[in-house]
């Protein structure tokens, strides 16, 4: 992260601020493993910088706000690129994961749901320097590591919300959205959804946050599959959206609350 020191001040601060880690000169500082999480996914060629993925340079506060190498995403997805209806800034673990789960998941969902594909995607915002509502935690969208799902454009022009869709007395949105969001979990750490509360009933808020002990913190809620309607192929049961579901990645670890940023418990529900 680049910190700007202006010399003419660094003589005459630099012993007030010494020994003082939390809060230096400059406000708070990221967690130092929020720019090596973007360095190995750049280094891993997960995200390559397109016409819609373009790099945008760092973005450095307000605060601890921003990220090092983040982009401005115009479009997702690996085989078939899907538009956004807004540009989001998002930084590169993020695009990895949003871009993976529109192929492992929501794709073949649409398939089995709808018989046709996914050819553009809705979301209600990535990028915002703000806490996490009502706490003193930062929200993982501060990060550009968070962004909240709204909806899906189908290839024969219907597009599939959330909002109206989650409780629809259509089987297959409300069992689309519910696979889309219980699949989530095996690709973002954080999954919140129309059951998790208030804040979420008209999208899913999808986010890379590192949990204490490696853990994947997903509520949309236990709500079970409307009749009629079918389990989706890899639901195990119709737990569509397991408390606390554990992820595969394992020993993180807790390193989150290095600098005074702090990480939420989960009892702490993000937007
Ligand atoms: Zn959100």
């Amino acid at each position: 992260m680049k910190r700007i020191l202006y010399p003419a001040f660094v003589f005459s601060v630099s012993t007030a601020l010494a020994g003082c880690s939390l809060f230096g000169w400059g406000g708070p500082k990221r967690a130092a493993w929020r720019g090596q999480a973007e360095q190995a996914c750049l280094s891993s060629g997960a995200v390559k910088p397109s016409a819609d993925v373009r790099p945008i340079g760092e973005v450095d506060g307000p605060g601890a706000c921003g990220a090092d190498r983040p982009f401005k995403v115009t479009a997702l997805g690996r085989d078939q690129r899907l538009p956004l209806n807004e540009t989001a800034a998002m930084n590169c673990p993020l695009v990895a994961a949003t871009d993976t789960w529109l192929e492992r998941v929501v794709q073949p969902a649409a398939q089995a749901f709808f018989g046709e594909p996914v050819v553009a995607v809705e979301h209600m915002g990535a990028y915002n320097c703000r806490n996490i509502a009502g706490s003193r935690y930062m929200s993982e969208h501060a990060y550009m590591n968070a962004i909240d799902v709204s909806g899906f454009k189908l290839a024969d022009g219907r597009t599939v919300r959330v909002k109206n869709g989650w409780r629809s007395a259509d089987a297959s949105e409300a069992n689309f959205l519910r696979t889309v969001g219980g699949e989530a979990c095996d690709d973002f750490t954080t999954v919140l959804g129309p059951a998790s509360g208030a804040a979420h009933q008209d999208h899913l808020h999808l986010d890379l946050a590192r949990h204490s002990k490696g853990r994947h913190v997903c509520r949309g809620g236990d709500e079970p599959v409307p009749a009629g309607g079918r389990l989706f192929s890899f639901f195990k049961d119709d737990t569509i959206f397991p408390e606390d579901k554990v992820g595969t990645t394992g020993s993180i670890g807790e390193e989150d609350a290095v600098d005074g940023v702090g990480e939420p418990d989960e009892t702490v529900l993000d937007k």
